[in-house]
This record gives C-alpha cells, structure tokens and sequence, in this order.
C-alpha cells in the first residue's frame, strides 16, 4: 500500500490491523521513527497538529445575549414608551444607546475572550518524538502522521496514536469518552467493531496520561483525530464571568427595583401636581436614564481583560479569569520547594561512601572541580583502582539517570531534572563519563522518578560477564534505606547495614540544606529483560550518598517578604527532606523562629482532621509530603477561611491544584496534566512571579472599584437632580438625550482609563481583599452619596440659577450639563494616580507620570466642545453654545468637587 492509498484506509481501522502493518502503511521505522525529509514532506501535505475550533455559539447570539441585561430591559421599556408618545428623536436616541451599548459590549468582550483563549494557547504543548533514531523535543503542532511519539505519565496525548510499546500505561479520556475513570491499555489488535472507549490499544488527542510510559505511531492529526470530529467538544468559549462580574449583575437587579420605585414616584409627583400622562411618563423615563449606569458592564471587561495582558508580562498567565480576583483575595499560598523558591541549579558538594565523607568542588554544571578526602584530592586513576565504594556511588548516579547536559550559546543547560543533572556532574568530576559505562553496561529497563515513589531504578546488562545484571535505584534516603539489607565498605565488600550512622550522616547534610539523594545497587545473576517495583523492594546494598546544594532563589526571598508584609502566608510543601525543607525555609525567611517547625508527610497521615487544622496554621513547613496529600492540606486551610494558592507539577497534584481557589502549574517543568487543572500557569516557575501576580491582581481590583466609585456617583447626581427637577414642579434640569451623552459618551471615555491606572505603591502593604466583601461597602456607599450630593447641589444649582436669571432653558441645561461633566473630570483627577505621579515625577525626573486620564481629560473637552458648541450638534441635544465666561464658570463649579474628593480620600480612600 503507497502512502496515498492510505487515505483511502478508513481512519477507524487502525485498532485492528498490527503494529507492524500500522509501520507499514506509515512507512515509518518502529525503532528509528520518520526520516527528517519526510516529515517536512508530510507537513507539507497535511499541515499543523492544530484544532480548529468552532466558537461557541454564533456571532447574533451573542449581541443579542448583549441585550439581556436588566437594566437594558427599562431602557428598551423606557424607549417604547418615548416611540409611543411620539417623541421620535428622544426614542431614537434611546434606543440607539441600547444597541451601541451592545455593539461596545459584544466587542469588548469577543476581544476578551481572544485574548484569553490566545493566552491560553501560548502555553505549548511539548511532545518527545522519535525521529532518525534520535529522541527530540518538538512543539506538539509540528507532529506528523507517522511520527514515533514518546508518551509518559503528566503528558496530554497530542495526536491519535497507535500504541507500540508500554508499561502500565493508564490514560484519562474523559475529555472524549466522558468517562472519569482512567483506562488501563494494552497493545494487542482488537475487533473491528470495537467501539472508541474500548479500543484499549489506541490513545487519543486530548487524553491524559495518568500513570506509567509508552511509545506510538501518529495515526491522525489535528481536526481529523477523533476530539477533532466531535466537534463540539473543542468549541471554545472562555468564560468572562468573575465573582465581581456576578455581584455586579446581582446589583443592577437590585438597581432594577430601586429604578422602577423612583420612576414610579416620579410619574405619580407629576401626575399629582397636576400635570399631564405625557409629562409624568417623561419625568420617569428621565429618571430611569439617568440612574443606569450604561457603560459600567463593558469597562468592567475590558479591566479584567487589561489585567490578564499585565499579568502575562509578569510571567503568569491566567488560564480563566475569575482568578485574576481571586489573586487579590489570596491569604496564603503553598508553594513547591525545588525550582520554584529554589534556583533548581543543583550542585554536589558532599558524598558519603564506603563509610567516608568526601567533599566536592565547583558550583554549576561545569566539569571544574575535584573530590577531596580529609582535604586532599583524590586522584582520578586512584577512585578506579581503590575506592570501588566511590566509584559504585557516582557510577550508579550517572547510569540511573534520564537527563543530560547540553551545550547552548556556550552554556551549559540540563536537558531534564537538574537533580540527576548534579550526579553527571560529580560522576564527571571523577572521571566517569557516560559513553564509556554505556559500552559495558548497556541499559536494558526503566523505573522512572515518581515523586510518590522517591526513587528511581534501571536494569543494565553487563557485557563482560555473562548472564549478569545490575539494578540501580536512587532515591530519597528514606526510600532506599528501607530496601536495602547490606552495605559496601570503602573497598567494596559487603558489610552490615549501618542504618543509624547513615541516618546521622543524611541528617548532617540535610540540616546544611542540602538535598540528599541515596544510591543503591542489587545483582542479579540471571537472565531478566524488565524490572518492575517488586524487584526492588528489598535486598539492596547501600551505595552511598550525594548531598546537592540548590541555593534559594534571591527574587524569591524579597518575594516572601513582600507577601507577609501583604497579609498572605507563605507555606512550602516540598516531597524534599524536612531537615534540608527547614534548612531552606530558614534562608528565606519562611518561619519566624529560629527553629522552624517541621511536619512530614507522616506525621500528616496520622493527625485526625482537627490535628491537621493546628498543624497547618502553626507551621509554615512541610516535608516529604506525598501528592495526594496536597489535598487534605489545601481543603484543611480553606477549612479555616483562607484563599488558597497552591503549585504543582505532577500528575498527582491536579486534584490539589482543582481544589486550590488558586492553582498554579508550573510552566516549564509542570505536566500537561497539571497546567490543564490550573487557573494559572508560571511561565518562568518562580515563586516571584505568583507574588507578581497577586500584586496585578490586586491591582486589576482596586481599579474596578475606583471604577465603581467613579460611575456611580455621576449617575447619583443625575438620577437626584431630575428628582429635584420634578419635586420643584419646575422644568426637567436635564434631558434624557443629554444625560445618555454624558453617561455613554463622557464617562465612559474618562473612566475607561482608570482600567489604565499603574498599581499605587503600598498595594503589598494591604490586608488581602475579603472574598465575601460586599460590591459596595459603606465606605463606598458613602462616597457616592456624598459626590452625588454635590454633583446635585452644582448641577441642580447650575441650573436653576442659569434659568432663575436668563430664562433660557437650552442654556441653563447646557451649563448644568458642561458643569457635570467638568465636576467628573475633576473627580477623575482626584481617584487617579495622575496628580500623585505628577508630583513625584517633580522631585524625581525618573519616576513615571501616570498620563492616560489626562488623554481622557483632553478627550472629552473636545466631545463636549462638539456637544455645545457646533451649531449644527444643537438642535439634536437641545444645547446652546456658552461664551468664554459661561465656559469658565462651568468649570469653575465642576473644579469645587476637589474639596468633597480630597476630603474624602483622607477619611474613606477608594481602594
Ligand atoms: P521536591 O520537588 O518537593 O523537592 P520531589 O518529590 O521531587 O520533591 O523529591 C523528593 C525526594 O525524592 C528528594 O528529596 C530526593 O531524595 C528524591 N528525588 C528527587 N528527584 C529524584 C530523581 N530524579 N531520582 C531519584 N530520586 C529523586
Ligand atoms: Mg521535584
């Protein structure tokens, strides 16, 4: 069969055919995988690995979902009615509002959602691969059909795939099978008929690896894998609702009510001091009008959406949008140890073998250094000829190891776990290197690093003699000292295990903050091909010890500081010794005490529910905890009221990271099954960046709430004085035409800058946000009374003077309105940081000057120049052009909102 008349095989055969048939009508090598030519050939022919969703619903549901807000509801009741008592340029302005209301909204929040979705994306899904012979790394988009891809527990499927080889593989398919439970595979050829959840000898796109390894061929791509052909699972919406989107809803059905009861009272005032239907159902819909704040929905958006972008240049990308709040309410966060407040640059500096302790030179991964004993160096040609104890320890550190270094830019980087990176090195700076032990010691089978475990373990064959194998585990000391039986002096010969003494030496380096690894090795004097974990359960003989420093992370520190001073609580929960856990905790300022105090995972797994609450709240450190245990302590905390954060990487911690309020995933060294459970994922693994983003997070909230702040009073000050307008029986002071310029027009352009502002300095000084804290508080409430108040008494008053003295309405009005909209340029000035930026930028010409409101400020001078000055804007808003003087009073009365604004920054400060 050619490689075209495949595409005649219909896609659903390949879970009966054989593996070697499958290589066939692939033409690809089941050992060496596809050559380079042909899979750039192949790309050619079928393009990307990519899913090409469908979005969610259409485009006109969408708008029209734009409309089905509450308060929309009175303004399109407030509409027909106008469009009823005929008052066609009122109606069409009314309901013009509405739909461009609608076309703002359904834009921003489509272009919110992109940028989500793209965020989302830009974290890349790796695939290893086989190809000529070689195993590489590859971006999951440029697999190709017959790619060999290498699968292994945290990895997302990345392509539908035959499956070759495995071991113990178990994959998640819920995503396609709805089927929560993962699947255990095997690779025999099935039944035809075989339906897509029991085809046991298939993976497919979007499964996840639970547990164990195994090797497959690409057998379909991007939309033609099977989650392609469903095509309603990939659709992909983002949701745009937050807890503050959802009390904000909450709040304008309350608003609805509170509406509805002023533009009632309004009708009846009318109607009761005598005047017509016509003129009682205009004074309510003014009402109305005038107290919906139209444009808050969309800038509340467009904030939360400027803040994903912020926190993204911080290198955190959220992954859904609720969790930028939930960064600002965070109280404590349970961070990893190893890479994330640690450099994760491990070097040896310490092993014990044979009974002595050696120490190491050199710091990095460059070969540079020696061992030294009693402060002499030992000579590389001596290890091999008399201290076979030393040379068993390093041997079994570089032979038991899945990772390498690799030369880039001229420095070295690790290619897998920085741990094992370590050994290559110490081995190397005995003289050991790689090729020479693969030659006679070829390995043959693999237990790789679980964290469950805390260990790993290879078969190696040896060449020269025949019939003989070597295990060699390496593990934590723990794990290794509890199956090993005897031990090797420093000249190799089998002695009794020293359990105590080694135990002290472990102690001895962790207490340093060192990570200690232990090394094992088992002879076996018979034919094995595979090892599994029974084979390593006893009976090994104790090699030695490795003792690697990983200095913490100095932005780390200054981050843990930053966030005790902002009230969050920092807790590391490390699989790592409790000794070295401390020892580092130390250094970084995690725990007050001198003595850090230290729960294991042990000790955890023994306390009851109530023990486990003290436990978490005394302590800052735990040690040698198990994955699964991630979750009692997350559901402990949230127990007691706190926000929780928590890391991880493994497969094991997704239930941990689905629990967390927050769940962080690590960007480069996490799992594909542990990004997916994430609100979050660190692009750069650094505990720094999470503080980052709390600070954005905070941030994004605290402009939401100068936001508030900001609309709600405008809205106040119209809403009250068209109350006062009708109360007085006298002329509306201002027109409903007039208030829904200001409100969709004026303010929306000034408050959308403070979606702008730059986060205020003291911002990690705060107590975190209450979660259950009320949209508005009485602070809150406060402050818009008070503006509203004032915005009343300069409106009202604007008004009633201009008319009392000149008698002429379209004046008076203009003048009321210019008056608002100078009183909310004003306050603008007095939320924002531009006045404070400007004053500092004074003393110090390098600190930044907060400018954006400014632009607004200039912006809307020229819309309301457009709005009274143009003679032919007139007539449509019933405005009449001011002369300079007119102007000037204007603002002149907007400016005196300064005086309740500063007053109130002192004694209620918006934040
Ligand atoms: P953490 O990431 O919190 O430091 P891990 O679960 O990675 O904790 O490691 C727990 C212990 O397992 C370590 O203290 C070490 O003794 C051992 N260990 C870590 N990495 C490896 C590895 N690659 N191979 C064998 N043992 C390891
Ligand atoms: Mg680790």
């Amino acid at each position: 069969m050619t490689f075209s008349q495949l595409e005649n095989l219909s896609e659903q055969q390949w879970h009966q055919i054989s593996i070697e048939d499958v290589a066939k009508y692939l033409k690809t090598d089941l050992n060496a995988g596809l050559p380079a030519a042909d899979v750039s050939q192949r790309q050619e022919a079928y393009g990307f690995n990519e899913l090409k969703g469908k979005k969610g619903k259409s485009a006109i549901a969408r708008f029209l979902m734009e409309f089905n807000q509450p308060l929309i509801y009175i303004l399109l009741f407030a509409g027909v009615i106008t469009l009823l008592l005929k008052d066609w340029v009122d109606a069409g302005v009314i309901l013009g509002v509405t739909v461009i209301n609608a076309v703002i909204g359904f834009i921003q929040e489509s272009k919110a959602e992109d940028a989500i979705a793209a965020l989302a994306k830009s974290v890349s899904t790796e695939a290893t691969v086989i190809r000529d012979g070689q195993k590489v790394q590859i971006n999951s988009r440029e697999l190709v059909i017959g790619d060999l891809v290498l699968l292994s527990s945290g990895d997302k499927v990345p392509a539908d795939l035959r499956l070759v080889t495995l071991r113990d593989l178990q994959v998640s398919e819920a995503a396609l099978t709805g089927e929560s439970v993962p699947v255990q595979k095997n690779i025999k050829p099935l039944a035809p008929e075989t339906v897509l959840a029991d085809r046991l000898n298939m993976v497919y796109a979007t499964g996840l690896v639970t547990f164990g390894q195994a090797k497959g061929i690409v057998v379909a791509i991007a939309n033609a894998t099977e989650t392609g052909r469903i095509s309603q699972l990939i659709e992909q919406s983002t949701n745009l609702e937050t807890p503050l989107t959802r009390k904000i809803k909450q709040f304008s059905k309350k608003l609805l009510y509170v509406i509805l009861g002023l533009s009632a009272f309004a009708f009846v005032v009318v109607i009761g001091k005598g005047g017509t239907w016509t003129e009682g159902f205009k004074g309510a819909v003014a009402l109305a009008v005038s107290a919906i704040p139209e444009g808050l929905p969309a800038v509340v958006t467009v904030t939360l959406a400027i803040g994903v972008g912020q926190i993204a240049n911080r290198h955190a990308i959220i992954r859904k949008l609720p969790a930028v709040e939930t960064l600002g309410s965070t109280t404590v966060i349970c961070s990893d140890k190893t890479g994330t407040l640690t450099e994760n640059q491990m070097t040896v500096q310490g092993i014990y073998a044979g009974e002595v302790s050696y120490v190491v030179t050199g710091v990095g991964y460059q070969a540079e250094g020696v061992i030294l004993e009693n402060d002499q160096p030992v000579e590389v040609s001596q290890i091999s000829a008399q201290i076979p104890a030393l040379q068993d320890c390093l041997q079994c550190g570089l032979l038991c190891n899945d990772s390498h270094l690799q030369e880039q830019d001229g420095q070295l980087t690790v290619v897998g776990d920085p741990t094992e990176a370590a050994l290559i090195v110490s081995a190397n700076k005995a003289g050991l290197t790689l090729p020479d032990l693969e030659q006679t010691q070829p390995r043959l089978d693999t237990i790789p690093f679980e964290s469950q475990f805390q260990y790993m373990a290879t078969l190696h064959q040896h060449r020269e003699i025949a019939n003989f194998h070597t295990i060699y585990v390496k593990g934590s000391a723990e794990a290794i000292l509890k199956r090993a039986s005897y031990q090797v002096d420093r000249h190799g010969e089998h002695i009794d295990l020293k359990r105590s003494q080694i135990e002290q030496v472990v102690d001895q380096m962790a207490s340093q903050g060192l990570r200690v690894l232990a090394f094992a090795k088992k002879e076996i004097a018979e034919q094995i091909q595979g090892i599994n974990h029974d084979d390593i359960d006893n009976d090994l003989g104790f090699l030695g010890l490795q003792g690697m420093i990983d200095p913490p992370r100095t932005e780390a520190i200054a981050a843990v500081r930053a966030c005790q001073s902002a009230g969050i609580q920092v807790k590391m929960i490390t699989g790592d010794h409790a000794l070295t856990a401390a020892a580092i905790a130390k250094q970084m300022g995690l725990s007050q005490d001198q003595q850090a105090l230290v729960f294991t995972g042990k000790q955890l797994g023994e306390m009851d529910e109530q023990a486990l609450a003290n436990a978490v709240e005394a302590s800052n450190v735990f040690a040698r905890v198990a994955p699964e245990q991630k979750l009692r302590l997350v559901e402990a905390l949230q127990a007691k009221g706190e926000i929780v954060a928590m890391t991880g990487d493994g497969v094991n911690d997704a239930p941990a990271l689905k629990q967390a309020d927050i769940g962080i995933a690590m960007g480069i060294t996490g799992t594909e099954v542990a990004k997916e459970a994430a609100d979050m994922v660190l692009t750069d693994d650094n505990f720094a960046s999470i503080e980052a983003a709390i600070e954005e997070g905070r941030t994004v909230y605290s402009n939401l709430i100068k936001t508030i702040g900001f609309i709600l009073p405008v809205n106040g000050g119209e809403a009250l004085t068209i109350l006062g307008g009708i109360l007085a029986a006298a002329n509306l002071p201002i027109l409903p035409v007039q208030i829904l310029w200001v409100n969709m027009v004026s303010s929306v352009a000034l408050s959308a800058t403070l979606a702008f502002e730059p986060k205020v300095k003291g911002i990690m000084k705060r107590s975190p946000i209450r979660p259950d804290q009320p949209l508005l508080t009485g602070q809150l409430l406060w402050r818009i009374l008070i503006i509203s108040i004032f915005n009343l008494i300069a409106v009202f008053g604007m008004f009633e003077w201009i008319w009392q003295t000149t008698e002429n309405i379209n004046l008076a009005r203009t003048m009321a309105v210019q008056t608002l909209v100078a009183s909310e340029s004003f306050y603008l000035l007095s939320i924002s940081q531009a006045v404070p930026s400007l004053l500092t930028y004074l003393k110090d010409r390098t600190s930044p000057v907060t400018y954006i409101p400014a632009i607004g400020i200039v912006c809307v001078f020229i819309l309301q120049i457009f709005f009274s000055q143009i003679a032919f804007i007139n007539p449509l808003f019933d405005t009449q052009a001011l002369s300079f003087i007119q102007a000037l009073i204007c603002i002149g009365v907007g400016a005196s909102v300064v005086v309740p604004a500063l007053l109130l920054n002192r004694v209620a400060p918006l934040r």
